[in-house]
């Protein structure tokens, strides 16, 4: 960065975060708002969908306030303000490399969201490559491949459910002792489960691929909120997340990784920023030489602010000390799971069983209860905001609650009646900004639901299970 840009930059940026009290959430947006109750009166809002989308951290909003006056176009304008904003977009790769654990020569391609970045990297396979996958994976880990598939001779192996993490790491070797020994393959997983929470043994099955010739590629939407990533320890070579499940909710998402396969590729989009020179030919065609960096891959004006504010998140959450946010974590996981597993009616979800590590993502059902109706009752009667559906691991949820396919409806929006039984899950989740009166109106109102009923009429509207009164 030039001398005067950083003087400026420095300026404008705030202070360090204060080191994180493990007693305390970190500060984010909306940690005082209040919602109506339909019972009456209001409540502090008690935001339990991270896995989602979490808030943005305080940290986060105020150093995007402070760069926003400052804010100009990057790479290519020639004032002063338009070179700033190419720094911290750089530096923010950087930042973001640092977070992430990344080798020397990998690089750092930002995304829209870890949708993006996975179907990025299903574009720039080289052909034949054989990709494995979990049945387990959310639907943007486990679809991408299938859509390459269908269009080249790129072609995927779906492997079964494993119920203990060395299954898991079994399942992928003995499918990858299985394929022809040459030719590219991929393994693609999942750091932490947007399911259940769980862990999956990261390391240990990178070192499967690796062994098999295969390359891994960890999903870590759900663990990079809640758990430190080190790339180049676990020894995975590409890494995927997005900023709004990072505190950091400007529409940017990172890919991570081997730069071999993506400069061998050809440009995820054609256009402006991608390419390094563009001329006619003398056929009257056009002929494009493309960037040899990150910018082959992040064509079109990139999102600044979105990309900053994913660094400032990551300086945020590291300065603040994962050891710190891992340990509160955890005793708000045990707490949770402590006080569902009071209520007898409550069946919490889980591949790998009660001593498996997990964030703090736990999804579950009610004996008796439409899922959609409970999350429906949390929100409507005590202000807490939770996710019912099937979150976008159809495979996962429907093994978890053993149903049939033709049983489970729409994404996210089965329909739902009260007093139905339940064919989605419920699904509570939380993180560094999360207090502990959250967690602990959660597990009472939860008792209080199961033991003494809803309060209130729900009806289903739109596909959604609502309280009669706002509805009517
Ligand atoms: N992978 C996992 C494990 C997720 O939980 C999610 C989001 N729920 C995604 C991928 C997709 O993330 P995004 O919607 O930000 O692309």
């Amino acid at each position: 960065m030039s001398a005067y840009a950083t003087a400026t930059v420095a300026a404008a940026t705030s202070a360090p975060a204060a080191p994180c009290d493990a007693a305390q959430p970190l500060p984010v947006l909306g940690r005082d708002v209040s919602v109506p109750l339909v019972t009456g009166g209001e409540v502090t809002y008690a935001a339990l969908d991270y896995a989602a989308s979490a808030p943005a951290l305080q940290r986060v909003w105020d150093d995007v306030a402070a760069y926003a006056p400052y804010y100009g176009s990057v790479h290519r304008g020639a004032g002063y303000l338009s070179q700033l904003s190419t720094d911290l977009f750089e530096n923010s790769r950087a930042d973001v490399a640092e977070f992430l654990g990344c080798r020397a020569d990998d690089h750092v391609i930002f995304t829209r969201s870890t949708t993006d970045s996975l179907n990025l990297l299903a574009a720039a396979l080289p052909r034949g490559t054989r990709v494995f996958v979990f049945e387990t994976e959310h639907h943007a880990s486990l679809l991408p491949w299938e859509r390459r598939a269908a269009a080249s001779d790129v072609t995927v192996s779906y492997l079964d459910a494993p119920r203990t993490p060395a299954q898991a790491v079994e399942t992928l070797e003995k499918a990858l002792a299985g394929r022809e020994p040459y030719g590219p393959a991929l393994v693609c997983v999942t750091g932490a489960s947007n399911v259940t929470g769980e862990v999956w043994p990261v390391r240990e099955l990178a070192a499967a691929a690796h062994a098999h010739g295969a390359r891994i590629v960890l999903d870590a939407a759900q663990l990079a909120p809640h758990h430190p990533v080190d790339v180049a320890a676990s020894d995975v070579d590409w890494v995927a997340f997005s900023g709004h499940k990072l505190y950091a909710p400007f529409g940017s998402g990172v890919l991570a990784g081997r730069r071999d396969w993506l400069l061998a590729a050809e440009p995820y989009l054609a256009g402006g920023g991608a390419s390094r020179k563009v001329e006619r030919r003398a056929d009257g065609g056009v002929a494009v030489e493309w960037h040899e960096s990150e910018a082959r891959h992040e064509a079109g004006s990139p999102n600044v602010i979105g990309v900053y504010a994913i660094a400032a998140a990551c300086k945020a959450l590291t300065e603040a000390g994962f050891d710190a946010l891992v340990e509160r974590e955890q005793r708000l996981v045990a707490r949770v799971r402590e006080g569902l597993a009071e209520v007898p009616e409550v069946k919490v979800l889980s591949l790998f069983g009660d001593d498996a590590p997990r964030v703090g993502v736990i999804s579950f059902v009610v004996a008796g209860w439409n899922s959609s109706h409970f999350a429906a009752a949390l929100s409507a009667e005590y202000g807490i905001g939770v996710r019912d559906g099937l979150f976008c691991a159809h495979p996962l949820v429907r093994t978890l609650l053993g149903a049939e396919d033709d049983e489970v409806g729409e994404c996210g929006a089965p329909e739902a009646a009260p007093g139905e039984r339940s064919l989605n899950a419920i699904r509570v989740s939380f993180g560094a900004g999360t207090p502990d009166e959250h967690i602990d109106r959660f597990v009472t109102a939860v008792r209080e639901l199961v033991t003494s009923g809803a309060k209130w009429d729900y009806r289903t509207e739109g596909g959604r299970c609502v309280p009669v009164s706002v509805s009517a």
